[in-house]
């Protein structure tokens, strides 16, 4: 069997892997990316935080995103009944972007991937991971290639390298192979979600703002509205499995039957054309025993996914190419690393704030601060600051000690 050398092998090219690809490039290093797919590829994840910026900024993606003409995106606003509030991220408590933009997920991440290419990257498309060996002294991983599409028999091949990145999402290829998954703290949540022809007229409403509603009976149902550039929307809703087993029909029936349940999305979305079939994703939280081991990292969703209620999905998947970039560029620059202490450490400190803020809008009390009409315009820069993904910013006491500062603001709205 053909064994091939690489430094770094990198499993999957999302935005997580596609950022790493070019971090390590800008050292120098020998990135070869095995994806699955055939690029565009749809993936649902299309609202970033300006957080994001910064790291595909730091990866020479910046000027590709900003010319490509995504909808530019301002804030968050959100709706329940007849209560509304938005937060602009240019009004915020940290420093770094204020803006961001609303992307189709397979322009950005085709956007993306060629840019890793560009710098150097390779990408093999259609070629899918197998599994890894991590028993001697290099990973050992093998991959079929699939590209062929059936017209000839798969080929199979080895790739020996110095290290892997897995990126691969919820393929969750390392996790499933060294069985590393541990449960989620989150109960099994299901997602419907299609693109619209939104039919929104101008001035209804502020495209540069994902706008999150929450069911008017149910206050742990909620629906997103991500408007793209070209008049068309992403559409979703979010429930606990349980609660939508009284409904039957396909993704989209189910889907529609429950937007029509919020008068407020009723009539906004009331020329909407529905012209694509829904898709439904269920029980996505996830988590990992470890983030890293002899020979690996595991980054984005292949590490820990949370809930997509604030949008940090992408920008917790390339603060994770980030980090761990930085340290296997340092790893192999002949320097001692400490994985935990370099890598996992510091990624879980704004997932955790993000946790606390999760935990806190199913449970209600974030709802309950969000729609308070008293609002101090200090705290209120501080929460902009977490929604705008500055979810690792100690500076700010809703980072640094998110879970106890949460709880006492709820207490004082409550
Ligand atoms: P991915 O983007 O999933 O990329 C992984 C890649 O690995 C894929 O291209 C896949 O084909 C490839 N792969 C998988 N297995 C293999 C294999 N065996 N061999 C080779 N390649 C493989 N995030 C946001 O930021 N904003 C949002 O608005 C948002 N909304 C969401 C809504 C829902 C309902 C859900 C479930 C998630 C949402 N997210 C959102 C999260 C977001 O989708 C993910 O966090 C993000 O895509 C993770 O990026 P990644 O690079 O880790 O993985």
């Amino acid at each position: 069997q053909q064994i091939e050398q690489h430094d770094i092998l990198i499993i999957g090219a999302g935005p997580a892997g596609a950022v790493a690809a070019a971090l390590l490039r800008q050292q120098g290093h020998a990135v070869l990316i095995i994806e699955r797919e055939r690029f565009p590829r749809f993936s649902i994840g299309e609202s970033l935080l300006p957080q994001s910026m910064e790291f595909i900024e730091q990866a020479g993606m910046l000027q590709a995103v900003v010319e490509h003409g995504f909808q530019f995106k301002n804030g968050a606003s959100f709706v329940r009944g007849e209560q509304q509030t938005a937060f602009d991220f240019r009004d915020k408590f940290s420093a770094g972007w204020g803006t961001t933009y609303q992307v189709p997920r397979a322009d950005f991440d085709q956007i993306l991937a060629q840019q890793a290419e560009r710098q150097g990257a390779s990408v093999r498309y259609r070629h899918c991971v197998l599994d890894v060996d991590f028993s001697g002294e290099r990973p050992r991983t093998r991959v079929r290639d699939e590209s062929s599409d059936g017209k000839e028999p798969p080929r199979e091949y080895i790739v020996e390298s110095r290290f892997v990145l897995d990126a691969s999402g919820f393929g969750r290829v390392l996790p499933r192979l060294l069985e590393l998954e541990s449960p989620s703290g989150f109960p099994v949540r299901v997602a419907h979600f299609t693109h619209i022809e939104d039919g929104i007229a101008r001035g209804e409403f502020d495209r540069n703002k994902i706008r999150i509603t929450v069911h008017p009976e149910h206050h742990d149902v909620w629906y997103w509205l991500i408007p793209f550039s070209n008049g068309r929307s992403s559409i979703g809703v979010v429930a606990e499995a349980s609660h939508l087993q009284q409904y039957s029909g396909s993704e989209t029936e189910v889907l529609q039957a429950l937007v029509m349940q919020d008068p407020s999305l009723r009539a906004l979305l009331k020329n909407a054309q529905w012209d694509t079939p829904a898709r439904k994703l269920t029980g996505y939280s996830a988590n990992v025993s470890s983030l890293h081991g002899k020979g690996y990292a595991l980054l984005g969703n292949a590490g820990e996914f949370l809930d997509p209620i604030f949008s940090s999905g992408v920008t917790i998947a390339m603060k994770s190419a980030s980090l761990a970039a930085a340290t296997l560029n340092r790893m192999l620059a002949g320097e001692s690393v400490d994985w935990e202490q370099d890598y996992a450490r510091p990624l879980k400190k704004g997932v955790d704030t993000f946790r606390s803020f999760v935990e806190s809008w199913y449970a209600g009390g974030f709802q309950q601060v969000i729609f308070h009409e008293h609002q101090e315009a200090q705290i209120r820069r501080m929460i902009s600051s977490i929604l705008a993904g500055y979810a690792w910013d100690t500076a700010n006491p809703f980072v640094a000690e998110s879970k106890r500062r949460l709880t006492a603001l709820e207490a004082v709205c409550a």
